[in-house]
């Protein structure tokens, strides 16, 4: 018997949320399986969604949340892993339409694991997280594009949350200036340790904006999208990159074609799920290189499974500083 949160839907269509045991047995099977005994996991804003219900991300009931996990290869049908291969996996739906990493046994496909980086911790993986991930992915598209420090600042939004943690802590540390936004007062000390230089209070970016405003920004990490993303464009400079990889201010985009035929601003989406392993791999290098383990555990603040359910909540209020990683033997 192991333990993990199990999603169910109840008789008003809501979900329910509780730690049960479970056995090896009930783990889905899945070509080229890999069995993995969980070290941690973490809540990210998805998991906040499954946890809650909030927003349909659980495809088929009853689910085993959890987007991401690091752990030990337990079991192996697939020619790439043996037992205790140590291991990391982010996305590929797992949470969402296949049992994902809340759990202290996940079995997935074999292909969507990668090998941990050997100077990290299975409990620094997850404190960098998919949050961590993603933001690196942003910090990737930003120097593909040919952003470097000397092409002037970089606006982070969402700053106290994990991805826009992580993203001024990257950033910084590269030698960018960073100019952090957050709706969060007490939280500056923490964004100006990581690295910030400047913070700006969110509502500034939230509401409507003109099409074209001051042009500021060389580039953009933008964790929040609707009103924040448009003003981000709106402001960005000419030839500048704004990257665009989240919803926590709403899915929506009220923007003008403006910044990109008027300025040759550039807009790139950041997908971490369906990612490929090899920029999987090239992004999880750079974390292991460019993050100091100090930030890493800063950052990030530990709970266990049945905890874990609660801040499933707290995350979906924008109330979380940082990451939470979960101990899902704790
Ligand atoms: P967090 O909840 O940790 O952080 C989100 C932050 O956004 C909050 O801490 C808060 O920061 C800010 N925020 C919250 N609500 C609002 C609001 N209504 N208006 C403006 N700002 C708000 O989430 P993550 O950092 O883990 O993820 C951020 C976003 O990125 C999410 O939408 C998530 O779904 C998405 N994401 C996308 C991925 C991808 O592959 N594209 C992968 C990972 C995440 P503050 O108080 O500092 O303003």
């Amino acid at each position: 018997m192991f333990k993990a949160i199990y999603l169910t839907k109840n008789d008003d269509g809501g979900t329910v949320a509780e730690v049960k045991d479970l056995t090896e047995a009930e783990l889905p099977e899945i070509e080229g399986a890999v069995t993995v005994a969980v070290d941690y996991s973490t809540i990210n804003f998805k998991d906040g969604l499954a946890i809650t219900g909030k927003s349909p991300v659980v495809r088929k009931f009853p689910m085993v949340p959890g987007i991401d996990f690091a752990g030990i290869v337990h079991a192996t049908n697939h020619p790439k892993w043996k037992i205790g291969d140590e291991v990391i996996l982010n996305g590929w739906g797992v949470g969402e339409s296949h049992w994902g990493g809340l759990s202290q046994y996940a079995r997935v496909s074999g292909d969507w694991l990668i090998s941990k980086p050997t100077s990290l911790s299975s409990k620094e993986c997850m404190s960098i997280g998919t949050a961590g991930y993603t933001a690196m992915l942003c910090v990737l598209a930003l120097e593909r594009s040919g952003v470097t420090p000397q092409h002037g600042e970089i606006l982070v939004t969402g700053a106290s949350g994990g991805v826009g943690s992580f993203a001024i802590s990257i950033l910084s540390g590269l030698g960018y200036q960073v100019v952090a936004s957050t709706g969060k007062k007490n939280e500056h000390e923490f964004l100006v340790s990581l690295g910030a230089k400047e913070i700006m209070d969110r509502e500034i970016f939230s509401t409507p904006g003109k099409p074209l405003q001051k042009e500021r920004w060389a580039g953009v990490v933008d964790t929040v999208g609707s009103n924040t993303l448009a003003n981000a464009c709106a402001s960005t400079k000419y030839g500048g990159v704004v990257t665009a990889c989240g919803l926590a201010g709403g899915m929506d985009l009220p923007l003008t074609v403006a910044p990109f035929i008027l300025r040759g601003v550039s807009l790139i989406g950041i997908d971490s799920v369906m990612a490929s392993k090899d920029v999987r791999e090239k992004a999880w290098n750079r974390l292991a290189k460019d993050l100091k383990p100090s930030v890493i555990s800063e950052i990030a603040k530990v709970v266990n499974l049945q905890e874990a359910i609660e801040i499933g909540g707290d995350i979906l209020k924008g109330v979380i500083r940082g990451r939470v990683v979960v101990d899902v033997n704790g």
